[in-house]
């Protein structure tokens, strides 16, 4: 099947501390600190990622992709609600929808927990969201 991925805008303007959102023509998405040494001292921070596909809007999506820039290299993440990949201080998460899902109203509310050298130093420096659109039952796009 023939994807294709509408990139995105970043605003990142105007946000409380520790917050960072961005959004684009349907996904938005929020990260925000829940907890420092999650699991103990020197394990893993959890990250709040909460991400809103707007009702009234309506496509065939296959996936959302939220791309969260870090302030230090991670050496490892995981995520509730699909696939986390670490490259660097990058950490790409991936939540799958499913088949022929609309985007319609759709939304996720998941921890992403962060493994690093330094937990007590370890920010966000931006968050990125962007979708997947698939085909539809006609073959065409949307
Ligand atoms: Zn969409």
């Amino acid at each position: 099947m023939r994807e294709y991925v509408k990139p995105l805008v970043l605003a990142n303007e105007d946000l409380a501390e520790g917050v960072y959102a961005a959004s684009g023509e349907c996904w938005t998405v929020e990260v925000t600190l829940a907890q420092k040494n999650a699991g103990g001292p020197n394990t893993y921070n959890n990250y709040r990622v909460k991400a809103v596909h707007p009702t009234g809007l309506a496509h065939i999506s296959t996936k959302s992709v939220t791309t969260i820039v870090f302030n230090q290299d991670v050496t490892d993440a995981y995520f509730d609600s699909g696939d986390a990949s670490v490259s660097g201080n990058v950490v790409v998460v991936t939540r799958e929808s499913h088949a022929n899902a609309y985007g319609d109203g759709d939304n996720f509310n998941s921890l992403l927990s962060v493994y690093a050298n330094n937990l007590d130093t370890l920010s966000v420096v931006s968050a990125d969201i962007s979708c997947t659109h698939g085909t539809n039952v006609q073959g065409g796009f949307d």
